[in-house]
C-alpha cells in the first residue's frame, strides 16, 4: 500500500503563489472571479504540457495538421453550432440569500447561511424556477454598438475547425480520416466557480477534430480514447487516478452520438480532465447549411462525396497544469527535515537541471557559471548561488527540478561534479563534459511516478 496522498488543493494553491507558478487574476484590486495569471514556473510548465500535445498529435502522426484560428469569429458561426441557442446552463436564484446556483449542482453548492446548507435545504430559503442562461461573453465590434455588431468570445477551440475545413481539403491535400489540431483560449462565463484553475471563465484547450469516412466513426473513436489515455499515462499520471466514463444517454451534447470522458482523481475527487465524443456530422453539416457552401470529401478518383463525421479529443490546457501538479505534489522527510517535492515528470519539469556553487568563492562560482552556460544550450537550466545548499536544494524540489549540478573544491581540480536526483537523492560523482549528454540521455528515459507503490 502506498503512503497517504498528501495532496490537497490548498496545499496546491499556496504552493502554486509562493513559487510562482499562478496567481490570483488582479489581486491588488481583491482578484476577479475565476481569473488567474500564470507565473514564471507556471508558464514554462504549461509550454512543456502544450508541447508535448502538439508532440503526440503532429510530429509522432502523418494524419494530423495545425491550426490557429481567431478568437472572435462570425457571429453566424455560433447560431449555426448551436450555442446561441443550447450552450446554457440552467440557474436558479435564492430571493432570500441573492446568490445563484446551477440549478443541476445544487447538492454541491452552499447556501449563503451559516452554518452552510445546500441551497433550499432550510426553511428560509425561496428559490426561484431554473433558468436557461448562456455562457457566451458578448461584445461588439467596430465603433458603433448597433444591432448587427454583437459577437461572442469563443467557448470552444472546435469552431474554427470547422470553418477552415474546406481550406485544408484544397491546401493540405489531406483525405479522411485526418485531423486538425488546435490549442488556444476559449471563454465561459462559469456559475459554478472556485476549486482554481480547474473551472475557469478564460481557460486554454487543445482540441482536435479527426474527420472520417462515417462508417469508421466508431473504430477511430475507439482508437483516440487509448490513445489519449496512454499519453496521459507516459507523462506520470498515475493510473491509478485515471478513468473512462461513458456519458449516459441524458448527458450527451447535442451534437454528440458517444462521449467518454477521462477523469482524474483530483483533490476534489473524479472530475473530467478530457472529453472524446464522436461528433457525427452535425457541425459540418450544420456550417454548410447555414453558410451555403459544400462542406464534404469528394475523391478525386471514384467521384465519391460524403460528409465525414468526426471524433473529437478535447482537453484543456489548465485542468492538464492541475493535474500534473496534483499527481506529483508529494512530502518527505530527509534527514529528519520535511520536504515539499513536485515529481514531475521530467519532460513536464519547468527547470531540468539547477547549477549550484558549494560555496561562493575559490573559483566555484566562475566554474559553475561556465557549465551553466553549457547546460542551457541544450535544456531550460537554472544557476544559483546564494544561501546554504540544503535550502537551495528544497527550492529545486519545489519546483520540481529533476537534477541539480553541484560543483564544489574537487570540481576544480578534476573537472567532475556531483549530479543529485530529486526523488532517489542519489548523487553520482560525473565528469563535466559528458553532464549535457547524461542529462538528455535520463530526460528520454521512460519515466514512472515514485508516489506509485511497489
Ligand atoms: P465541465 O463538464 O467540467 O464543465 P465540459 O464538458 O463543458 O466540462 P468540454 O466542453 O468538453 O468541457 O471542454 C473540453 C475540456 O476543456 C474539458 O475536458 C476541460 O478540460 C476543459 N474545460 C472546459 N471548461 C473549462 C473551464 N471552465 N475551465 C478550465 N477548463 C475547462
Amino acid at each position: 500500500m502506498a503512503a497517504e496522498d498528501p495532496v490537497t488543493m490548498d496545499k496546491l494553491v499556496s504552493l502554486c503563489k509562493r513559487r510562482g507558478f499562478v496567481f490570483l487574476s488582479s489581486e491588488i484590486y481583491g482578484g476577479l472571479g475565476s481569473s488567474y495569471d500564470y507565473g514564471h514556473y507556471g508558464v514554462l510548465l504549461k509550454n512543456n504540457v502544450k508541447a508535448q500535445w502538439w508532440r503526440a498529435m503532429l510530429q509522432e502522426r502523418d494524419d494530423v495538421v495545425a491550426l490557429d484560428s481567431a478568437i472572435i469569429q462570425h457571429p453566424a458561426t455560433w447560431q449555426a453550432s448551436g450555442h446561441l441557442a443550447g450552450f446554457t446552463d440552467p440557474l436558479v436564484d435564492c430571493r432570500t440569500c441573492k446568490l445563484r446556483f446551477r440549478a443541476d449542482k445544487l447538492e454541491e453548492a452552499s447556501c449563503g447561511r451559516k452554518p452552510s446548507k445546500r441551497p433550499g435545504e432550510t426553511p428560509e430559503c425561496d428559490l426561484t424556477e431554473a433558468r436557461d442562461f448562456n455562457l457566451m461573453f458578448q461584445t461588439t465590434i467596430g465603433p458603433v454598438r448597433e444591432e448587427g455588431s454583437i459577437v461572442y468570445l469563443r467557448p470552444e477551440t472546435a469552431q474554427g475547425i470547422f470553418l477552415n475545413f474546406k481550406h485544408y481539403l484544397q491546401f493540405s491535400r489531406k483525405k479522411p480520416p485526418f485531423g486538425i489540431a488546435q490549442i488556444g483560449k476559449s471563454f465561459r462565463n462559469e456559475i459554478t466557480t472556485g476549486n482554481f484553475i480547474f473551472r475557469m471563465r478564460e481557460f486554454e484547450q487543445m482540441e482536435m477534430e479527426f474527420f472520417v469516412p462515417p462508417p469508421e466513426a466508431a473504430q477511430w473513436h475507439g482508437h483516440w480514447l487509448e490513445q489519449r489515455m496512454n499519453w496521459w499515462v507516459a507523462l506520470g499520471l498515475r493510473p491509478d487516478h485515471l478513468r473512462l466514463r461513458a456519458h449516459g444517454a441524458e448527458e450527451l451534447s447535442h451534437y454528440s452520438s458517444a462521449t467518454s470522458d477521462i477523469e482524474y482523481e483530483f483533490p476534489i475527487g473524479f472530475s473530467e480532465l478530457e472529453g472524446i465524443a464522436n461528433r457525427g456530422d452535425f457541425d459540418l453539416r450544420a456550417h454548410a447549411e447555414a453558410s451555403g457552401q459544400k462542406l464534404e470529401y469528394v475523391d478525386g478518383a471514384s467521384g465519391e462525396r460524403y460528409v465525414p463525421h468526426v471524433i473529437e479529443p478535447a482537453a484543456g490546457v489548465d485542468r492538464a497544469v492541475l493535474a500534473f501538479l496534483s499527481d506529483a505534489y508529494d512530502e518527505d522527510e530527509i534527514e529528519g527535515e520535511r520536504r515539499t517535492v513536485l515529481r514531475l515528470h521530467p519532460l513536464l519539469a519547468p527547470v531540468k537541471v539547477a547549477v549550484l556553487p558549494l560555496v561562493r568563492k575559490d573559483g566555484q562560482p566562475e566554474l559553475a557559471g561556465e557549465v551553466y552556460r553549457a547546460l542551457r544550450e541544450r535544456v531550460q537550466a537554472e544557476y544559483d548561488e546564494g544561501g546554504a545548499i540544503g535550502r537551495r536544494y528544497r527550492r529545486q524540489d519545489e519546483i520540481g527540478t529533476p537534477w541539480a549540478v553541484t560543483i564544489d573544491h574537487q570540481s576544480l581540480e578534476d573537472r567532475t561534479v556531483t549530479l543529485r536526483d530529486r526523488d532517489s537523492l542519489a548523487q553520482e560523482r560525473i565528469a563535466i563534459d559528458e553532464l549535457g549528454e547524461e542529462i538528455e540521455r535520463r530526460l528520454r528515459a521512460p519515466w514512472r511516478s515514485p508516489k506509485l507503490a511497489g
